[in-house]
């Protein structure tokens, strides 16, 4: 009788080992992606829906490009199959660290994947045009599919979809903007040149260079002079900080100001993101200069 038992406790345990084997290579077969930026993170999470969903690097409110990575967002790193980023010329902290990712970690630098269109200078701030967002999400679905062939017809059928959502925003804002073309205001950073020139807008100038650098008494002078003469209507800070000299201007200059807000802070992080981050974009750059 008690051999027949453990006979049986033998097969049993044999019966769970096999199982949570399978139960793990179950779990290991869905790729674990990390994405650096919240909306980065809201067109990658759109291709993966029905899959496992990507790790989100940097919180928002926090700026990318002084960004210190804590341990647990670098375990996270390191644990992911696949990582993508903008670049190290735009998440600084991160150069370091995804360049010395074990060999097993891919990474897909979208900053360098061929969809940008010369001129932006040192604004990578790319996800902003919604046309490059499109090219954006093919370099991304193949970067998935090349790692993760068995759910490529699944990324295929997101990617259309997110494609089409895409086409239909881009639309919705050039109607939404045209009415502003020509129009002059400040901005808090060197981060819409693409957006801008997608929607024919053109910003006055930038209060901070994009290596989150304070302007010098010669720079602030020099804005002060293009506000009395240039006819600027509205000046945009960010959400978070805003540094003592801005401040001083709006209130010295009494020019209305508004928050533009290039990474969608307070927004859920998911496939909605992207969307909401850019009407609310648009949203307030048309309420400030609107005057509502
Ligand atoms: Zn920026």
């Amino acid at each position: 009788m008690e051999s027949h038992n453990s006979y049986r406790n033998y097969l049993l345990f044999n019966f769970f080992l096999v199982f949570s084997l399978w139960v793990s290579a179950a779990v290991s077969a869905e790729l674990r992606v990390a994405v650096s930026i919240a909306p980065l993170h809201s067109l990658v999470a759109s291709v993966m829906t029905g899959t496992r969903q990507p790790d989100l690097i940097m919180r928002q409110n926090v700026s990318p490009h002084s960004y210190q990575l804590t341990p647990s967002k670098a375990r996270l790193l390191s644990r992911a199959d696949l990582v993508f980023w903008i670049g190290a010329d735009f998440e600084r902290a991160l150069g370091k660290i995804i360049g010395a990712l074990p060999e097993r970690v891919s990474s897909t630098a979208l900053g360098a994947a061929g969809c940008i269109p010369p001129g932006g200078g040192e604004d990578l701030h790319i996800w902003l045009d919604p046309v490059i967002a499109i090219c954006l999400v093919g370099r991304i679905r193949s970067s998935l599919t090349r790692l993760d062939a068995d759910h490529s017809g699944l990324y295929r059928k997101n990617a259309r979809i997110l494609i089409r959502r895409l086409k239909a925003l881009d639309q919705e804002l050039k109607a939404r903007l045209a009415p502003l073309a020509g129009r002059r205001y400040l901005v808090f950073h060197d981060a819409y040149w693409y957006f801008e020139r997608r929607y024919g807008l053109h910003s006055a100038g930038f209060f901070r260079t994009v290596p989150d650098r304070l302007p010098g008494a010669g720079r602030i002078v020099k804005l002060r002079r293009r506000i009395a003469t240039e006819n600027i209507e509205c000046i945009f800070t960010e959400p978070g900080f805003v540094p003592a000299q801005m401040r001083a201007i709006i209130r010295e200059t009494g020019l209305k100001s508004g928050i533009l807000d290039p990474l969608g802070s307070g927004l859920k992080p998911g496939p909605d993101h992207y969307f909401e981050m850019m009407r609310r974009l648009a949203r307030n750059l048309a309420g400030c200069l609107e005057g509502k």
